[in-house]
């Protein structure tokens, strides 16, 4: 899914479940099962060739820009002190995609990554349908704003 996804799931889960040993691996699981769900995201198209991979870096630096001006709007915005809560859980909620990176982006794996990628890679269903993958992440979304 895209990382404004996985970062607001993280940070919703991680502040209502504030005890680090309840919502880091919550918040793990639920990048997998999000990345089951049939989605679009800027990733999608990189394995068939449809995506340059220098396009698909472009807009992914941009949607974590976008994602951490979210999670902020959504979680820190009106507290005085830093909610270090959403901030981990929205840096969990990534970070099957961060260790995937490399193999994505540079087509460089370290082999100690490749369990956990393979693993990821098994959950991963995307379409190329645009307005059919990006439904669920604006309900997920919309959600999280109400729910907060
Ligand atoms: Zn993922």
């Amino acid at each position: 899914m895209l990382s404004i996804s996985h970062s607001l799931t993280g940070a919703f889960i991680a502040t209502k479940l504030p005890i680090p040993g309840v919502y880091i691996p919550t918040v793990m699981a639920s990048h997998y099962l999000e990345d089951w769900i049939p989605h679009w995201d800027v990733g999608t198209g990189l394995s068939s060739g449809k995506r340059k991979r220098t396009t698909a870096i472009i807009l992914e630096l941009g949607e974590l820009v976008i994602s951490f001006g979210l999670v902020y709007f959504f979680f820190q915005y009106g507290h005085a002190t830093v909610q270090w809560p959403a901030w981990i859980g929205a840096f969990i909620g990534l970070l099957p995609d961060f260790l995937e990176a490399p193999r994505n982006f540079l087509k460089w794996e370290p082999g100690f990554l490749r369990p956990i990628n393979n693993l990821h890679a098994l959950f991963h269903h995307s379409t190329p349908d645009m307005l059919f993958g990006l439904t669920p992440q604006v309900v997920t979304i919309v959600a999280i704003w109400l729910l907060r």
